[in-house]
């Protein structure tokens, strides 16, 4: 079993050999020093970050604490940044200081951490949940992911509900069937057990490889309006950038990556 967990862990990006997650801390530092050496371009449009867990360290390079989450909006706010829904940024670009809060993957911490923070700031949200592991098809503990009630509660709460697939597949080695299933059926699923009319869908792993023409054609024919990238300028065609939070990202890696250090960088490349 212990197996067959760490198995799927690596599948979902999740567990690293320490030598990986080592290098991903340098990488940050470094980029993050290098950023303010070199002439940045100036931003015209917000930024959407992209969380996953608020105190889940088996979420590993994908979780923050919910210190260094509570600190990042501090540091935001402090920089004149303005907390909006990731749907306006989607919609019109945004401004250069419109910043947006999303989640990936249906984690639990995502209730009993980030939303009473976010509650304390009125800050708007979105979480992208994967249909199966709401369903309690997973291989972790059962208090691991939210279930379809919490998600409910959520959304009734004011959070922007969207899909992150059936089973968080790499769609970049997906054969053409199980493309449809993954997209379609995840919002079909959303639907019946919640009510919500999932419009937005969120891209496992995200990055330039984990996407392609065949799956965008048919998010388009299941009915979304947006999908999410988890990259910025090197995303998938007709995707949304956002930006990735990673458990090493300190404040001066958080503010590098505020400032763009990291908008050409990509994590499993
Ligand atoms: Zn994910």
């Amino acid at each position: 079993m212990k197996q067959i967990a760490k198995a799927v862990l690596r599948r979902v990006g999740v567990r690293r050999t320490g030598l990986a997650s080592a290098r991903m801390c340098c990488e940050r530092n470094l980029l993050a020093t290098l950023s303010t050496l070199g002439q940045r371009r100036p931003r015209t449009g917000g930024r959407i970050l992209c969380y996953h867990s608020v105190g889940q360290p088996l979420w590993g390079v994908n979780d923050v604490s919910p210190r260094q989450f509570r600190q990042q909006i501090e540091l935001a706010l402090a920089a004149g940044y303005r907390i909006v829904p990731a749907a306006d940024i989607a919609r019109t670009g945004g401004g250069p200081r419109d910043l947006a809060i999303t989640f990936d993957d249906g984690l639990r911490s995502v209730l009993t951490n980030a939303a009473p923070i976010l509650a304390e700031y009125n800050a708007p949200w979105s979480l992208f949940v994967v249909s199966d592991w709401a369903d309690g098809r997973h291989a972790w503990d059962s208090d691991v992911m939210l279930d379809w009630h919490e998600i409910e509660r959520l959304a009734t709460a004011g959070a922007d509900i969207g899909s992150h697939s059936v089973t968080h597949p790499n769609f970049g080695a997906l054969d053409p069937a199980r493309i449809a299933d993954e997209i379609g059926q995840s919002r079909q699923t959303i639907a019946a057990r919640t009510g919500i009319d999932a419009t937005t869908f969120a891209i496992p792993f995200g990055q330039s490889g984990n996407w392609s023409p065949l799956a965008a054609a048919a998010a388009r024919d299941a009915g979304y309006t947006t999908v999410y990238a988890q990259a910025e300028e090197t995303r998938p065609a007709a995707t949304v950038p956002r930006t990735f939070v990673t458990r090493w990202d300190s404040d001066r890696v958080f503010k590098a990556s505020l400032s763009g250090a990291f908008d050409r960088w990509e994590e499993w490349v």
